[in-house]
């Protein structure tokens, strides 16, 4: 993981980041994700919630599996053991928006500015396990190299939730998918 969040972030910073795009299912994609890290996640409760029939979006599949890996992780390495990760997608007019919610400390307000930065961690004693401060910011070059935001907010009841957006293909994608081949 080390290794390619950090080859991820100096492509990022070389803007040598291309994404390799493709429509898929996000469903199918959060499925894989949660899958692939099903030992990490075995001592928290993993809540799904996406809704049927989401549209397909254009992604690079691994890239986007990248982000997901690095918000799944932080859920799990900065909140207690049992604690429950809510993993879900809502669809806006023009975005699709995924989402990792958790029941941890949250984020200190003050940290919330930086919190992307590369190398950037909290400050706060009990908030530091092992890590480098590396994942939000591929995560968010990642979302960025598909047109798409991201951003952390504390939860009403406690803990953090990331969000990042995705943009829908305005009108019919598949025709979109047409003209981009014909291109
Ligand atoms: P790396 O991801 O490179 O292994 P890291 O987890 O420290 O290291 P980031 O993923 O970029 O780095 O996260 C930056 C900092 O944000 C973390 O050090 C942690 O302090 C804070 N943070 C991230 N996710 C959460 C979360 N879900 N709850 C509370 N704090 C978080
Ligand atoms: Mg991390």
């Amino acid at each position: 993981r080390l290794v390619s969040n950090l080859l991820d972030l100096s492509r990022i910073e070389a803007g040598a980041l291309r994404p390799d795009k493709d429509w898929h299912d996000i469903a199918g994609l959060i499925d894989d994700v949660l899958g692939r890290l099903r030992p990490v996640t075995a001592e928290h409760r993993v809540v799904v919630g996406v809704p049927d029939a989401l549209p397909p979006v254009a992604l690079d599949y691994l890239k986007i599996g990248d982000v997901l890996v690095n918000l799944i992780e932080n859920a799990v390495k900065y909140t207690p053991k049992g604690t429950e990760i809510h993993v879900s997608v809502r669809q806006t007019a023009e975005e699709l928006r995924v989402e990792v919610a958790d029941r941890g400390a949250g984020i200190p307000p003050e940290d919330l500015p930086r919190l992307f930065d590369p190398f950037y961690r909290v400050r706060k004693a009990e908030a530091r396990p092992k890590g480098m401060g590396l994942g939000l910011a591929v995560a968010k070059g990642l979302v960025q190299a598909h047109g798409g935001r991201i951003w952390a907010e504390n939860c009403e009841g406690g803990g953090a939730r990331f969000v990042f957006s995705l943009p829908l293909a305005a009108g019919d994608p598949i025709e979109a998918e047409r003209q981009e081949r014909d291109e």
